[in-house]
């Protein structure tokens, strides 16, 4: 799953996890639990991340490699915000190559960057189940609770205006070639990202079934 920072690839890569019963490996998420439990990986990955910059490649590289080879794997997977550059695209290539593996799809979520900006400072995650929420579109029923687990709500420290616009920068100067790599491929899908997350949820089962 590609897709600028804000463009809901989380949001949608957990609901191709829900329905086809496969893990969600969101490398964003798997570098904030190691930030939260100050872990070697956290030490290196935080300060790239506060500052809204991509975690060098090899770092990322051998985590994906890590992560594929745990037995939840096997049955299928959806990456999240994995890859992020062109090295990483590769590296994920070769991978697959020696695991005997083959993506069904490749998606692309979409969508003007002012909406991205709107969605990324409206957003807030619960800290403890990572259920996400939207202040404008789909706010928790209590403020500052989880409906799911009764966690707290909050906003991620690099959803600020001056984080955000680096994100979306780097997005542009690094990230968004990748489709460029998969489009060679003929793998690559592009899916309109806007409107509510049923709404693309449709578009995405389109497209993977396409
Ligand atoms: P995300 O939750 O996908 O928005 O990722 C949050 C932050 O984690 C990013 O701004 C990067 O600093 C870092 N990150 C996540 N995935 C990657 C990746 N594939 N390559 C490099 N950095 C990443």
């Amino acid at each position: 799953m590609l897709g600028a920072p804000g463009v809901g690839k989380g949001t949608q890569a957990k609901r191709i996890a829900e329905g086809y019963g496969v893990p969600q490996i969101s490398t964003g998420d798997i570098l904030r639990d190691a930030v939260e439990r100050n872990t070697p990986l956290g030490t290196k990955a935080g300060a790239y991340m506060n500052r809204g910059e991509l975690v060098p490649d090899e770092i990322m590289i051998a985590l994906i490699r890590e992560r594929l080879d745990e037995v939840d794997c096997q049955s299928g997977f959806v990456l999240d915000g994995f890859p992020r550059t062109n090295r990483q695209a590769v590296g994920l290539e070769k991978l697959m190559r020696s695991l005997g593996l083959k993506f069904d799809a490749v998606i692309s979520l979409e969508a003007e960057r002012e909406v991205l900006v709107q969605r990324l400072l409206a957003r807030r995650v619960c800290r403890r189940c990572g259920a996400d929420y939207s202040m404008t579109m789909r706010p928790s029923k209590r403020e500052g609770a989880c409906d799911l687990c009764g966690g707290e709500v909050v906003r991620r420290p690099d959803d600020n205006e001056e984080t955000i616009r680096n994100r979306l920068e780097v997005y542009q100067r690094q990230t968004a070639a990748v489709k460029g790599f998969y489009a060679k491929r003929g793998q690559l899908r592009l899916v309109d990202g806007g409107g509510s997350v049923d709404d693309v949820f449709a578009r995405v089962e389109d497209a993977l079934s396409g």
